[in-house]
């Protein structure tokens, strides 16, 4: 079965069921898929066909829906691009993906306009037509509203969605239709969705947990989804008890910012049956500080990456008083979970090790880069550069990203281990570690603080904060307070700027 079919299947099932509320308008799943049919069938004359690649350059409005089974029903490959992507991101994804189309909302088309032109590309915008750019709604009012059968099979490509580029350059990870319905089905039975599921799409609907998780599990079932193109913390509070929520997704970040929310017991939350998080780390104080806030034990941690899916582990709300912190003990449906040493070799409780993935869910490869899809997957295995360590009880703890690991006089420094400490200090906001190099010991830590306030002797308060906390060799010896960290689209710090603002100024001296 094709993606875009769960649409035409709840279409016929129960046409007058809400799919889509964005802003005041609802639209039936019955009219979003006669939308589709005309969109696609008006694509289609301006030769869009199976297996090219169109790129979706929109917030989490109805267009995107429209746009994203239109591409899915021709057999097309989708390439959702964040929102806030520049120019020159969208460019590399466009280049590298040979995309057919772009399809862009208005509210944000002018950030991408120098691109317009290029190639042999159309360009598509919602709105009314522009110079270099076809209209949306054109296209679909001159679209035909008879179903357009798609014959494709599951085995067949999907969606390539580009990593975040929080490591180094954006890769091109390549989902077939089985991948993505092994995904979906997972959030569907853990996080018992149904027909009468309200899911608020705060997050991007261009990252692969939104999407796949939340977008596709809950049009599987028939659910009503709640459109909201950015996140603020008054929107989220205000949109969980106007549309009495029942499933939300937010990056740690959106729950600190939310848990921090002056007004957040103004709200009634209590619709809500899952509160997942996921994407980056949470330390245990954190998980604990947005529960009592929350003033609920409905919280759900998932942990995935991109290339999976992103179906990882889970820890289930059940889970949370006991193992808050943990990533979970099982793996997520369809999916196997080991933590493996340099060999392969699975290690014991207690050590350190790299978290390896496989099943279903996991990508078909890296969109042209054989060679990177080969050091990736081993064995049907993804490494995931992740390193974890399972405790007594089988619980999964997630170190750090092996690439953020600081070898210093030939010992190991996570730099997480040293921020979930720092981040307890009751004036620092927010902080971010990393090795810099040093002539003796090969690389030192240093700590990047955001505080409330202007911290003098930064340095002493933090290293006398740090002292019988952690080990000595752990307490960074550098420090220096910024306005705010450099994050990327979903909320995940750049640790590769703040490794090259350190070069920068180590230049300057
Ligand atoms: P790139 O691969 O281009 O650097 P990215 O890392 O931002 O981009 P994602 O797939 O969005 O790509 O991020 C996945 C990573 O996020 C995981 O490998 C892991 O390091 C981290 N992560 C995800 N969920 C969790 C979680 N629940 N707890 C801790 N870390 C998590």
């Amino acid at each position: 079965m094709n993606i875009s079919e769960l649409l035409a299947r709840n279409a016929r099932k129960f046409p007058d069921k809400t799919a889509i509320i964005d802003g005041n308008e609802e639209l039936s799943y019955a009219e979003v898929d006669r939308t589709v049919n005309r969109l696609a069938s008006s694509l289609a004359r301006l030769g869009i066909r199976q297996g090219d690649k169109v790129i979706l350059y929109m917030p989490n409005t109805k267009e995107f829906v429209f746009a994203y089974f239109a591409a899915l029903r021709l057999g097309a490959i989708v390439v959702p691009a964040n929102a806030r992507l520049t120019a020159s991101e969208v460019q590399y994804i466009l280049h590298h993906s040979e995309a057919k189309a772009v399809i862009a909302h208005e509210w944000i088309c002018g950030q991408i306009a120098p691109l317009v032109g290029q190639g042999n590309v159309v360009w598509i915008k919602t709105g009314e037509a522009a110079d270099g750019w076809v209209s949306m709604a054109d296209l679909i009012a001159a679209g035909s509203p008879a179903p357009v059968v798609c014959p494709l099979n599951e085995a067949d490509e999907a969606t390539i969605l580009y990593t975040s580029g929080t490591t180094g350059r954006p890769k091109g990870v390549l989902f077939t239709n089985r991948n993505i319905f092994a995904v979906a089905t997972m959030m569907v039975i853990e996080a018992k969705m149904d027909r009468h599921s309200r899911i608020l799409h705060m997050m991007p609907l261009s990252h692969s947990a939104p999407l796949h998780l939340f977008f596709v599990g809950g049009t599987y079932v028939g659910a009503t989804h709640v459109l909201a193109p950015a996140f603020s913390p008054e929107a989220l509070l205000q949109l969980v008890e106007q549309h009495e929520i029942t499933h939300f997704f937010g990056a740690p970040v959106a729950y600190l910012l939310a848990a921090k929310h002056p007004r957040l017991h103004d709200y009634n939350l209590s619709s809500v049956r899952y509160w997942t998080y996921g994407g980056a780390p949470l330390s245990r104080t954190e998980v604990l500080f947005i529960a009592s806030r929350f003033r609920t034990d409905r919280l759900m941690c998932l942990y995935g990456l991109t290339e999976a899916g992103p179906n990882g582990t889970y820890l289930s709300p059940e889970e949370h008083a006991e193992k808050a912190g943990s990533v979970g003990k099982y793996a997520a449906l369809h999916c196997e979970v080991k933590i493996v040493d340099d060999q392969g070799k699975e290690v014991p409780p207690g050590e350190i090790g790299e978290i390896a993935l496989r099943g279903e869910s996991v990508m078909k490869g890296y969109y042209k880069d054989e060679e990177k899809t080969k050091e990736t997957m081993k064995d049907g295995w993804l490494y995931t550069g992740d390193l974890a360590r399972r405790d007594e009880d089988g619980y999964i703890w997630v170190i750090d990203r092996k690439k953020d690991i600081i070898i210093s006089g030939g010992v190991n420094i996570y730099p997480k281990e040293v921020e979930d400490v720092l981040r307890t200090h009751p004036d620092i906001v927010d902080v971010a570690v990393i090795g810099v190099p040093h002539p003796e010991w090969g690389e030192t830590a240093k700590a990047f603080v955001v505080a409330g306030k202007p911290l003098e002797n930064l340095a002493e308060i933090c290293k006398r904060f740090l002292k019988g906390q952690i080990a000595d060799y752990k307490i960074p010896r550098l420090y220096e307070q910024i306005e705010e960290l450099p994050r990327n689209a979903t909320g995940k710090v750049l640790k590769q700027v703040l490794r090259g603002k350190y070069d920068e100024t180590a230049e300057r001296r």
